[in-house]
């Protein structure tokens, strides 16, 4: 899709409406930290996807429940969009492919290609995505962007 300046606090906000179902179906606290001023140029429909993508993970790795972690901070000329979980976790071996599509540890409920399409709309609008994980204490999934100044 073309390219918008938007405001990524907004988009985690409309990504919230979407997945709110799925949030509230399990036991997950949710904890947001949104900065509303920094800006990004990305299709809206794109990051939409993205975010989502990253959400339900986060839900699916906390079955029993749990901590979720959503925020949007400035950094240096880019904007940090974190979604992080008290989930599963990754294991080292397993972190080095989860970016590969049709890599997929949810025997057959997955496509195994959430990371892969995301980080490739992700890269398209000059940004990139990176996880850490520790096994057993969660996973937290960076999506940086470049900031849009605006005056
Ligand atoms: P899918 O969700 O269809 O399996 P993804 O590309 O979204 O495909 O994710 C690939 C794999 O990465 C998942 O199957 C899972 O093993 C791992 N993964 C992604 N996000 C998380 C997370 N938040 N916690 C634990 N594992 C994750
Ligand atoms: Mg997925």
């Amino acid at each position: 899709g073309a390219a918008n300046i938007l405001f990524p606090a907004q988009v985690v906000r409309d990504c919230l409406v979407l997945t709110s179902h799925h949030i509230e179906a399990q036991d997950i606290e949710l904890r947001c930290d949104l900065a509303p001023e920094p800006c990004v140029l990305i299709s809206r429909t794109e990051l939409q996807q993205v975010l989502v993508n990253l959400i339900l993970n986060a839900v699916q790795a906390m079955p029993d429940g749990g901590i979720l972690s959503l925020l949007v901070r400035p950094g240096e000329d880019s904007v940090e969009i974190e979604v992080e979980d008290t989930g599963d976790g990754i294991s080292p071996e397993t972190l080095g492919r989860i970016f590969d599509a049709f890599f997929t540890t949810k025997h057959g409920r997955g496509t195994g290609l959430g990371l892969s399409i995301s980080q490739t709309l992700i890269s398209r609008a000059g940004g990139r995505i990176t996880a850490r994980s520790t096994q057993g204490k969660g996973s937290r999934f960076t999506v940086s962007l470049p900031e849009v100044k605006t005056i």
